[in-house]
C-alpha cells in the first residue's frame, strides 16, 4: 500500500458525567475535588447485599441530549453488568447498557473550515462511572478514590465517520457546546468530566472496508484530540510504509511526550460477559416525559449561530463566539432587545464583556447589565458619545459608576456636536498654523490629519468626529476659493 493513498477513518466514544446532585444508583454526592473517599455509600462503594435505584435526573440529562441530537429513543431500555476487573471498580463490574440503549442514531452537526458537516452516531447510553487510581510514582505506590464511582455517565458512541483530527476536536468541541448550553455537563476535559477516546485506522482511498483501528486513550484537551490522532496516523502511516501491521490495541497518549503507547492491558480480551443487570427493571421512558423535555429544549449552538449569522448579517466569527456559551448569547440578544445595533453590541461583547469575564457563562450576572450596555450604544449610535470614550464610559458603568448617561454627563464625556463651537476651534486652529494651512493648499492632503489632531486635543477628544471632518473641509477649501 502506498502511504500517499491512505486515507484516516475516525470514531469517538465520548463520556460525559452528567450533572446531578447524586450519583446514579445511590444518593451520594458526586461534586468534584471533595477529600478521597467521602462521597461513598454500600451502594456505589460495592457492597453485598445492596439495591441500586436509577436516579431520574440523569436519565432526563440523557434523554435531553439524545433528543438534542436527534437520536431514535427505545421506549424501553435496558441496564446491563460489563464485567471486568481493576482496582477503581470495586464491584467487579460496572452497570452499563449493552444490546437495548437509550438511543441510537443522531449526530453530531458541524462547522468545519465553513463547510457544515454530520458526524452520524452509534449510540447513547447511560452508565456509571469508575473510581480513579491515583498513581504516586515517585512512591511507587497507587491509592484508589471511590468518590468518581457511581457519578452518572452518558456514553456517545461515534460511527466510524471521523475523516481528520481536526474534524474529530471539532465535533469535540460541538459536542461540548450542546452538553453546556444544555446545562447537563460542565465539559471540563481537563478535570475529565468529559472524556473522549479516540478509534482511528488508515485504509487505501476509496475503499469501503475498514482497517485494523488501535484506541488512544488519555486525551484530555481538544488541542490533544487533534495532536494524538495526528501521531497516531503518522504512526500507523509508517508502519504500513515499512510493510508491518497495525495492531489492534489501546494506547495512551502521552502529551509530554506527545506520542503514543500501547496501554498495559486490562481487558485484552475484549469479553466482558455482558448479561442484564437483575437488580434493575427495564427502563420505560413515557412519551409525556420525551413531549416535556422536547418542550424545554433550548435552542442549540450552532443552529443559535446561523440564526444570528442569517438575521442580523453577522459575520461567522462574532455569531461563533457568541453563541460559544448560551449565557453570552443570552446577553447578546437581551441587549438587542433592549434596542443596541447588532454590530456594535456584538463587538462590546466581544471585545469589553468578555475581556473582563473569566467565564462567559456569568454574562448575565455582570456588573453592566444587557440593557445598560444597549444604553450606552444608543448614545453612540445618536453621536452623542464617541466610540473611543464608549469603551471608557463602559469601563466605569463595571466599576458601578452608574448608567451610561450619568457617567458621560458627570465625566463631560458628551460628544461636542454643537457645529457653532466646533467652527469655532476649526477657525482658531487653522489660524494658529498657517505654515500647514499653505502645505495642505498646495495639495498635501495628509495635512488635514493634523488638523483634526489639533481640534481634537483642543475639545478633549470629544468633538463629533463627522462634524469636525465637514467643518475643517469646508473652512480648509473653502475660505479662499478651494485653492487646492
Ligand atoms: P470496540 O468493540 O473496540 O469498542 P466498536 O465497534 O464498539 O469497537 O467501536 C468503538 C468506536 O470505534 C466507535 O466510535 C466506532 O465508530 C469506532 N471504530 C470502529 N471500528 C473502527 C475502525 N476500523 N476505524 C476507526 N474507527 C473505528
Ligand atoms: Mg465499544
Ligand atoms: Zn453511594
Amino acid at each position: 500500500m502506498s502511504a500517499r493513498e491512505l486515507q484516516a477513518v475516525i470514531g469517538l466514544e465520548v463520556h460525559a458525567q452528567l450533572l446531578t446532585a447524586s450519583k446514579i444508583f445511590c444518593g451520594c454526592e458526586t461534586s468534584f475535588g471533595a477529600p478521597p473517599n467521602t462521597h461513598l455509600c454500600p451502594v456505589c462503594s460495592g457492597q453485598p447485599g445492596v439495591l441500586p435505584v436509577l436516579n431520574a435526573r440523569a436519565v432526563e440529562h440523557a434523554l435531553r441530549l439524545a433528543l438534542a441530537l436527534g437520536c431514535r429513543i427505545r421506549r424501553r431500555s435496558r441496564f446491563a453488568r460489563k464485567n471486568y476487573f481493576y482496582p477503581d471498580l470495586p464491584k467487579g463490574y460496572q452497570i452499563s447498557q449493552y444490546d437495548e440503549p437509550l438511543a441510537e442514531g443522531g449526530a453530531v452537526e458541524l462547522v468545519l473550515e465553513g463547510e457544515p458537516r454530520r458526524v452520524a452516531l452509534t449510540r447513547i447510553h447511560l452508565e456509571e462511572d469508575a473510581g480513579k487510581s491515583l498513581h504516586e510514582g515517585a512512591r511507587n505506590l497507587s491509592r484508589i478514590d471511590l468518590n468518581r464511582a457511581g457519578v452518572p455517565l452518558v456514553e456517545i458512541v461515534s460511527e466510524p465517520v471521523i475523516e481528520s483530527p481536526a474534524e474529530a476536536a471539532e465535533t469535540m468541541r460541538a459536542l461540548r457546546a450542546i452538553l453546556r448550553c444544555l446545562g447537563i455537563c460542565d465539559g471540563n476535559l481537563e478535570q475529565g468530566s468529559l472524556r473522549c477516546d479516540a478509534n482511528v485506522s488508515l485504509r487505501p482511498r476509496g475503499a469501503r472496508e475498514l482497517g485494523v483501528k488501535t484506541e488512544v486513550k488519555n486525551i484530555n484537551s481538544f488541542r490533544f484530540v487533534q495532536r494524538a490522532l495526528e501521531h497516531e496516523i503518522e504512526r500507523q502511516r509508517s508502519l504500513y510504509e515499512r510493510g508491518e501491521v497495525v495492531v489492534q490495541e489501546t494506547r495512551l497518549w502521552d502529551a509530554e511526550r506527545g506520542h503514543t503507547a500501547p496501554m498495559r492491558s486490562k481487558e485484552e480480551a475484549h469479553d466482558y460477559r455482558y448479561f442484564p443487570e437483575p437488580d434493575l427493571p427495564p427502563l420505560v421512558i413515557e412519551e409525556a416525559l420525551l413531549e416535556r423535555l422536547r418542550g424545554e429544549l433550548p435552542e442549540l449552538p450552532l443552529a443559535r449561530r446561523l440564526r444570528l449569522m442569517r438575521e442580523l448579517g453577522l459575520p461567522e466569527l462574532d455569531a461563533a463566539e457568541l453563541t460559544r456559551e448560551r449565557e453570552l448569547a443570552d446577553y447578546f440578544e437581551r441587549a438587542l432587545a433592549a434596542g443596541a445595533p447588532a454590530r456594535a453590541a456584538a463587538s462590546f461583547v466581544r471585545g469589553e464583556l468578555l475581556a473582563r469575564l473569566d467565564d462567559a457563562r456569568g454574562a448575565l450576572a455582570a456588573p453592566v447589565s444587557p440593557e445598560a450596555l444597549a444604553e450606552l450604544l444608543a448614545l453612540v449610535e445618536s453621536g452623542r458619545v464617541s466610540g473611543k470614550l464608549a469603551k471608557e464610559i463602559f469601563a466605569r458603568m463595571w466599576q458601578g459608576g452608574g448608567s451610561a448617561e450619568a457617567i458621560a454627563r458627570a465625566e463631560g464625556l458628551f460628544q461636542e456636536s454643537d457645529a457653532a463651537a466646533i467652527e469655532a476651534e476649526v477657525r482658531r486652529v487653522i489660524e494658529a498654523n498657517p505654515a500647514q494651512l499653505a502645505q495642505y493648499r498646495a495639495g498635501k492632503g495628509k495635512v488635514l490629519g493634523f488638523f483634526i489632531g489639533q481640534v481634537m486635543r483642543a475639545t478633549g477628544g470629544k468633538a463629533n468626529p463627522a462634524l469636525l471632518n465637514q467643518l475643517l473641509r469646508k473652512h480648509l477649501d473653502g475660505d479662499e476659493g478651494g485653492g487646492k
